[in-house]
């Protein structure tokens, strides 16, 4: 492994001042990086596609930025917090039961037990020739050089949001339950504290897919609001994936219902495995607004979801996938009992 310093920080005010000022890179490649569970960070760093110089261990902050509360505004989630410690959460599995179901099927117990929230939904795409430094053509980890999974091994990137110059899918889980339950994250950096939707955190790929997310170099992520809804309750995750345990999704659906007896007053979709990034259905949701929940409308607000897939080669089957998916999950929160 690349030989690289490590200190700890305690607070939020040393993180940000061992991070400094690291104006002018992408923060995935600013040479100072935040570690919090490090199972994805030291993967990276051993497979040689990740070189920070310096890494700074956030793990003293989970006294103050690691507690679930739950009460009658929400739900907020400290940014070092468990993903096993979430997913077993009384309150989560009983009113927000997409956010447990999106953590139970993600990754094993042992990494669940060791990986935070916060690193959660910056964990980066399981791109083979991004992971593996001996491929040279990867835009993401080398801009201007290429994209060797535009006519290669593609079977599992992504059909949404893409890009010429990269069709990486977002790998996660967690995140799409937090975008479908309009979620927010919070941030504190070099130029102060801000507020910004989870659905706006990621970025589209575009012609600069090394830029993952809005985040600035340094700035940290200390935790995750959501607000109480008529719809968290009956919420589900339905994850469709090669096996059925430590896989990653293929086609994902987070779905949150708020029905009129059988008419949906208002429904909230997030997928994943399919797209770029944790990818909100809005034209899927509009057309399923006022109407009553049936196999032919779940259908209708699917195809709409995928109406601008582009698939490249072996990743053909996954617009199919990820509507019968998408079906499969909307029906299944119609029939839930809450
Ligand atoms: P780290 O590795 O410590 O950090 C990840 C990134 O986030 C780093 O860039 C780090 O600098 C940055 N970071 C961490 N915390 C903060 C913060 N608070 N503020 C700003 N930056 C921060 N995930 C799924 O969702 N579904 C799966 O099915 C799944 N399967 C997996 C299978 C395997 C074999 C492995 C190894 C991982 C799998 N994962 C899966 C990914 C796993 O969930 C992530 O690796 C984990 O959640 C990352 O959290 P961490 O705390 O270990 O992050
Ligand atoms: Fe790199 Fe993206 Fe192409 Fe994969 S899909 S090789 S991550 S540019």
């Amino acid at each position: 492994m690349h030989p690289f310093a490590y200190q700890r920080a305690d607070d939020v005010a040393q993180a940000l001042r061992a991070a400094g000022r690291q104006a002018g890179q992408p923060p995935t490649s600013a040479p100072t990086q935040y570690l919090a569970g490090g199972t994805t960070m030291l993967d990276l760093m051993k497979l040689g596609g990740v070189r920070p110089q310096s890494l700074v261990d956030i793990n003293g902050l989970q006294d103050q930025h690691g507690a679930i509360i739950a009460d009658g505004r929400g739900l907020r989630l400290g940014a070092l917090v468990r993903m096993a410690e979430a997913a077993d959460h009384p309150a989560i599995l009983r009113d927000y039961p997409v956010i447990a179901q999106a953590l139970q099927l993600a990754a094993s117990q042992q990494i669940r037990n060791m990986a935070s929230l916060g690193g959660n939904v910056l964990q980066r795409t399981r791109c083979e020739y991004f992971r593996d430094p001996a491929w040279i053509a990867c835009n993401k980890r080398d801009p201007g050089s290429g994209c060797a999974a535009l006519g290669g091994v593609n079977r599992k990137h992504a059909v949404l949001g893409v890009s010429d110059h990269c069709i990486a899918a977002y790998p996660g889980d967690f995140a799409q339950a937090l975008v479908a339950l309009d979620a927010t994250v919070e941030t504190t950096g070099p130029a102060g504290a801000r507020v910004l939707t989870v659905e706006q955190l990621h970025r589209l790929p575009g012609d600069t897919p090394n830029i993952e997310t809005v985040l600035a170099p340094g700035e940290l992520i200390t935790g995750f609001s959501v607000p109480a809804a008529p719809w968290t309750r009956r919420s589900l995750y339905l994850k469709v994936r090669d096996r059925e345990s430590y896989e990653f999704g293929l086609a994902t659906a987070a779905v949150a219902l708020d029905l009129d007896g059988a008419t949906v007053r208002q429904a909230r979709i997030a997928l994943g495995g399919v797209a770029a990034k944790p990818w909100r259905a809005r034209e899927a949701e509009a057309i399923l607004a006022g109407q009553p929940l049936d196999e032919t409308i779940a259908a209708r607000a699917a195809a709409a979801a995928f109406a601008g897939a582009r698939t490249h080669g072996e990743n053909a089957f996954k617009p199919d996938l990820g509507r019968r998916t998408l079906v499969r999950a909307l029906l299944a929160a119609g029939r839930m009992e809450v």
